[in-house]
């Protein structure tokens, strides 16, 4: 199953100029920095920076930019440029593998100072076939302060032959620690055009009709169009956030089926990766000689079991971000009916975020007063803030379903 942290790149062959067409901005700083790293005639040194800040909002692709550069650093046939196709660009391209390459990809809500040793180690080793020696690390916006710190000679003097790219799914660089920013050069990503996704899907195997549904319905995000588009479960999520808004109108029926919703993503996001946690486990209990026998068996089995405890609590700590980040994206879906109900009933003539629920907006749009609809997109936003700040979505979405009842005149 295809998920936020595993996603791979899958495309056809593509050189770098054509994989980033879709945002001319980010392709040219990306091609000038490669060709001044690959010394390529004409091109300006000043464009290479060693230390790269990638930001944009979720889903826009900034690990593709950011392998893109990669490849185009790496490229054995077009150096400077990334020809999409020589065994470099495609393992950088479409497995994310290239032995000059680190990706890394931490999966904690919050990153401290371990998180961050293995990205200055790989960043002070020297290249071992390539120019270059890129580290890519994503979600760079969960560093603590401290983290963010320890990383800071890092990024300030990187060795000549390695290239840093911090990726952070903000559309807010503030949010980002402000030393850090002030020392990486920073490139902002945009979200993909829905045209875009439509084609990516398509070449992915999809028909236009699933890949532009899917499209439309992700509010522009890759990974999150890629889920709809061959995820059953994904689909059936996202139909049961839409529809809580007519379940409000319906007394203790609003109640439970928000109860309802929160059980199905809660286990949604528990199942996709049990599989992954239970293999993490037995590898590591594999690397300690669990079961083993004989002399020093039983400090074997001491640190096995404190090393198994230590993984066990990250995975927790994994799952608490996964789970909130399926809350969220359904709640950002029920925002888009309402939203969609007031661009019907003021009468705009744009598309919608949800056209195959487009009489579930005629109906509300018909039930509730404008200011009904704006407020219960702000009851939604409220939600957000809750469950961001650790409120319990149980209670979160308890209150929630009471804000929305008000909002729309349920009785
Ligand atoms: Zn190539």
């Amino acid at each position: 199953m295809t998920s936020y942290s595993t996603r791979l790149v899958r495309v056809n062959p593509q050189n770098v100029a054509a994989l980033l067409a879709d945002t001319p901005s980010v392709r040219d700083t990306i091609l000038r920095a490669a060709a001044a790293g690959c010394k390529l005639p004409g091109s300006d040194p000043r464009a290479l920076a060693h230390s790269w800040l990638f930001t944009g909002p979720p889903g826009a692709g900034r690990s593709t930019a950011a392998l893109a550069l990669a490849a185009a650093l790496m490229c054995t046939d077009q150096p400077g440029q990334g020809c999409g196709a020589c065994e470099s660009c495609r393992g950088i391209l479409q497995q994310r593998q290239h032995t000059d390459l680190v990706f890394i990809s931490p999966q904690e809500l919050s990153i401290g100072v371990a998180g961050v040793r293995e990205m200055i180690h790989q960043a002070a080793s020297l290249p071992t076939v390539a120019p270059y020696r890129v580290v890519i690390f994503d979600n760079a916006d969960r560093l603590t302060d401290e983290a963010a710190n320890a990383l800071l000679k890092t990024v300030e003097e990187p060795s000549s032959s390695t290239v840093l790219v911090l990726c952070a799914p903000t559309d807010a660089p503030e949010d980002f620690s402000q030393t850090l920013r002030s020392r990486c050069r920073h490139l902002y990503i945009p979200a993909p055009s829905v045209e875009r996704i439509v084609e990516i899907l398509q070449a992915e195997g999809h028909s236009p009709q699933d890949a532009r549904l899917a499209a439309v319905t992700s509010l522009r995000h890759v990974g999150r169009a890629r889920r709809l588009v061959s995820d059953p479960m994904a689909q059936r999520r996202r139909a049961a956030a839409i529809n809580l808004a007519e379940s409000v109108f319906h007394g203790s029926g609003g109640y439970a089926a928000a109860t309802g919703l929160l059980a199905a993503i809660t286990k949604e996001a528990k199942e996709a990766y049990q599989e992954a946690d239970a293999k993490e486990i037995a590898a590591v209990e594999l690397a300690y000689g669990a079961g083993a026998k004989g002399k020093g068996a039983a400090k074997a089995q001491r640190e096995a079991k404190s090393a198994v405890k230590r993984v066990e609590e990250l995975q927790k700590k994994r799952a608490t971000r996964r789970l909130r980040d399926l809350l969220d994206l359904a709640l950002v879906d029920l925002a888009g009916i309402y939203r969609d109900a007031l661009m019907v009933k003021v009468g705009a003539n744009v598309e919608m975020t949800h056209p195959d629920f487009a009489g579930l907006a005629q109906e509300l749009a018909a039930k509730v007063s404008e200011e009904g609809l704006v407020a219960a997109q702000d009851a939604i936003r409220t939600c957000r803030n809750h469950i961001a700040n650790n409120v319990g979505p149980a209670l979160a979405f308890d209150g929630l379903v009471g804000r929305l009842r008000q909002a729309c005149g349920a009785r």
